[in-house]
């Protein structure tokens, strides 16, 4: 499954909210051999119903009673063998009372027939309305985690695998699409029935249906026919976005060692899909907002990710399957490295470094704003809960330090072993282990112990001296611990590992590089290197596999040197991160040229990133060259970087690309987007001409641009949103609020309001307010992912029973836990942060102040040594 992302700024620091305990699988009365779901939809009246009957080898005699999983469904009657069985149902859960009793290898068929209308989770029955005429019709399922439960009976936890089936019957003109094979259609006048198989086991969650009226477009791998399925004005965005499926079908048969193992590939791509994508078995779902037209292909790379992701699943999470929700991260990092596995297969190794290094700064962003957790607990309220940033990309960096320590050749050898052992089974964290341990010879749980079965990470510090004398290289590691642990707790955070350190020479304008190991394991340790000369840049982690953050304190040339020549890109990126701390011209100098001279865009777009935080005017310079770069995604950076400048020269060059345009959408939507922040920055300072000019050509690009999926009009809308103090922003926005707005951009209105809010009137905030109530109301996910954005931005009251009437009345579980972390942010905003706020808006202005008359000094200063 691909997640939703949600900012992941918060402050409450428990993963563990009230009510969380451990959870289990359930009993089990036997063996769940086949499920088969007979069923006839009625498409206009949301509504569906059918038989769904559950071959059960029941593992002892004399089981009298099965519990299934039923949720707000009907049921008509449960029958075994053409016995009427008595049962009782309570909406949650289904009793069976057998009659007769089970016998031990005899097979029982318990056939229920049952009914449901306008069912709320599970099966989503998708229809244009007054608002949105054009809306498809379709009907698409989502089980993961616990919601089949919803849309058939069923014993609903991934303990249980077994083969499917479903015979659906559909109005003539939709096409149904299902797990496995299609055995058998039949059609009469009205209507079409499709009759699907799954012949190897899998788990209810992973059980499928999607309907719609779409456009069928075949490929193949092997002669594995691969299909995708999109409404039918989007054939050449399929194809855009998908074409790559045969060649990773082949790279990840190779790379798991196990050939792809079902029949048919299908991706349907549908509307309002609550995830990014889901990986039923044979057949993913993904949202159809990941469809490129031709002008996003040029840098977007998400929705191919989405791809590679979903389909790594089709191994690692439906050909072996978890047995607990608690070890998803077998599957979620796993299907989250394959994205750092293709992009290295399809773009090069400098792509995948810099690939990994955002997850790992996804993770530790959770980690630092949110929580910390181990990766696997059995401790939560809804297992839902467990799909953060923790599951994902902290398990796949996870993954990627098992290939540090094993080598590249032993890693695919377990992976292989593990892939083998355990088809169509299902698994546990221990069974990789011992996967692991069987083909290498290598026990990682020391390494499990510290990044898996624990929280964190470790924060080192790494100092650098030379001894001349002694031609000694210094080097001190420290492993920053957080103030609020106590003592006595410090040996349990500290991490023990072998770290690669480098030495690196440049010979004929090409690094060398001197290697050692050092084993790092107390909180601070010295160790000397003898070197038969001074080292020009040191690199701490070679190839900086090991999951960590890391701030370098050497001296300003051994960065700069670092900055050119370490051959590793992340490496580059820390130099450079580190050189911003220092300051001054000479770093600007340095970056600015990186900028140029940098052969990796990945470390262009870091170095644009490092000059936006440097307050000196001389930045502009520089950054302006960068708007000429060739990679749309460094062009991006650039102008996010000019938006931090916030000056008038920084204005006019956004201005330019507004009005000129770009060919990438984010370039253009960067820039809208930074016309409004840096006019709301400078309005205090008496101009507030700029300000109106700003929203003039804001106004213009929301009446004359669009974008793929608005992303256009939405860097209008976040544009507009900063400039908190202006009643006509808030207006405009508002107005991009109602329903029959575009989507993406409706989306985007809702959250802003909570941007938008923090200085407003009290008059406007209680507009503002009012019109977060009303949505709060509608039960699509993405629009209450939305209010409970807005709402965490705003600092008062008002916002919290909003958030807490939504906390009790959504049935989404990731809403629910983000509204109630919503609640202590709001608090926490309102307390004494308030008078903090309106003093760091003086020190701003200060700032601003102290830059231009610093940006003076430092030109001093250079002429006087220049002279
Ligand atoms: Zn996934």
């Amino acid at each position: 499954m691909s997640n939703i992302q949600f900012d992941s700024e918060n402050n409450s620091k428990s993963f563990e909210l009230p009510g969380a305990r451990p959870h289990y699988n359930p009993d089990r009365p036997g063996q769940v051999e086949h499920i088969f779901l007979d069923l006839e939809l009625d498409i206009p009246n949301k509504s569906f119903h059918g038989t769904c009957t559950i071959s059960l080898n029941p593992v002892r005699s004399n089981i009298d009673k099965l519990t299934l999983d039923a949720v707000d469904l009907e049921i008509n009657s449960v029958k075994i063998n053409d016995t009427e069985q008595t049962f009782d149902y309570d909406g949650n859960e289904l009793n069976i009372y057998l009659q007769p009793v089970t016998t031990t290898g005899q097979q029982i068929k318990v056939a229920i027939a049952y009914n449901s209308n306008n069912p709320q989770r599970g099966i989503y029955f998708i229809a244009p309305d007054k608002h949105y005429p054009d809306k498809a019709t379709q009907v698409w399922t989502q089980g993961e985690d616990e919601d089949s439960r919803y849309w058939f009976p069923c014993f609903d936890y991934p303990g249980q695998l077994s083969t499917s089936e479903i015979r659906v019957k559909v109005p003539h003109k939709f096409i149904a699409i299902s797990n496995g094979e299609l055995i058998h259609t039949e059609e009469n006048e009205n209507d079409k029935i499709y009759h699907w198989m799954q012949k190897q086991v899998h788990p209810t969650y992973l059980m499928t249906l999607a309907v719609g009226k779409f456009a069928e477009i075949q490929d193949e791998w092997n002669g594995i026919p691969v299909t995708y399925y999109v409404e039918k004005k989007r054939q050449e965005d399929a194809r855009r976005t998908m074409g790559k499926t045969p060649q990773m079908i082949e790279f990840f048969s190779q790379e798991f060692g196990y050939k792809y193992p079902y029949p048919k590939y299908a991706q349907v791509c549908v509307s309002d899909f609550i995830f990014g994508g889901m990986e039923n078995t044979s057949t993913t779902l993904l949202t159809d907002r990941c469809l490129l037209d031709e002008k996003a292909a040029l840098d977007n790379y998400n929705a191919e990710s989405l791809v590679a992701h979903e389909l790594a699943h089709q191994w690692f999470g439906d050909l072996i399957v978890i047995k607990h929700w608690s070890h998803a991260w077998i599957k979620e990092g796993m299907a989250t490295y394959s994205e750092v596995l293709w992009t290295e297969h399809e773009y090069g190794q400098d792509d995948s470094a810099y690939y990994l290094l955002k997850e790992a700064r996804s993770y530790i962003a959770e980690d630092k704003g949110r929580y910390r957790r181990p990766i696997v607990t059995n401790v939560y309220r809804e297992a839902i809960e467990l799909y953060d940033r923790h599951l994902y990309e902290k398990g796949g960096c996870v993954y990627h330090m098992i290939k540090t320590e094993l080598g590249a050749e032993l890693f695919t050898k377990a992976i292989h072993n593990f892939v083998q052992s355990n088809a169509h089974k299902t698994v546990e964290t221990i069974d990789l282990l011992r996967a692991i341990e069987q083909a290498t010879g290598r026990n990682l749980l020391f390494l499990f112990d510290q990044y898996v079965f624990r929280g964190g990470h470790p924060d080192y510090k790494v100092n650098y001296a030379w001894d001349g004398n002694n031609k000694l290289a210094k080097i001190t590691v420290t492993q920053i611990i957080p103030k609020n642990d106590k003592k006595s707790d410090v040996s349990k955070e500290l991490f023990d590992l072998k770290i690669p350190i480098a030495f690196g020479y440049i010979k004929d304008e090409k690094p060398e590089l001197i290697n050692f190991s050092v084993r790092v394991h107390e909180q601070e340790q010295t160790f000397y290197f003898p070197l038969s000369e001074k080292p020009k840049f040191i690199s701490f982690d070679v190839g900086n596999n090991y999951l960590k953050t890391v701030k370098l304190e050497y001296p300003l040339a051994e960065l700069k040197a670092q900055l050119q020549f370490d051959p590793d890109p992340v490496s580059r990126i820390y130099a450079a991160e580190a050189l911003v701390k220092k300051g001054g011209l000479e770093v600007v100098k340095a970056l600015s040229k990186s900028l140029i001279d940098e052969p990796f865009w990945g470390v262009r777009v870091e170095v644009a990133k490092q000059l936006g935080k440097i307050k000196l005017d001389q930045v502009f310079d520089g950054l302006a060259l960068g708007l000429q770069d060739q990679d749309a995604r460094v062009r991006r950076a650039v102008v996010e970087a000019l938006t931090q400048i916030k000056t008038n020269e920084s204005y006019k060059l956004l201005k330019s690309v507004v009005k000129n345009g770009d060919a990438s959408y984010y370039v253009e939507a960067a820039a809208v987007y930074g016309i409004g922040d840096i006019a709301a920055a400078n309005v205090n300072s008496d101009e507030k001409p700029i300000e109106k000019k700003a929203i003039k050509l804001l106004k213009w690009v929301l009446k004359e641009k669009q974008g793929w999926n608005e992303v256009l009009r939405c860097g209008a809308i976040s544009g507009l949103s900063k400039m908190k103090t202006s009643e006509t922003a808030l207006n405009l926005i508002l107005k991009y609020t109602v329903p029959g707005v575009a989507q993406p951009l409706r989306l985007n209105a809702i959250r802003v309001l909570g941007t938008i809010s923090t200085a407003q009137s009290p008059v406007n905030l209680e507009r503002i307010l009012q019109r977060l109530t009303e949505l709060s109301r509608e039960t699509f996910f993405l629009t209450q992912v939305s209010v409970v954005a807005a709402l965490s931005q705003m600092q008062t009251a008002g916002a919290i029973a909003i958030l807490q009437s939504l906390a009790d009345q959504t049935p989404d579980g990731r809403v629910r836990r983000r509204a109630e972390e919503a609640v202590q942010k709001v608090q926490k905003n309102i307390g004494g942060d308030k008078a903090v706020k309106q003093l760091r808006d003086e020190m701003d202005k200060m700032k601003k102040e102290n830059q231009e008359l610093r940006s003076r000094l430092e030109n001093l200063e250079a002429k006087a040594k220049g002279t």
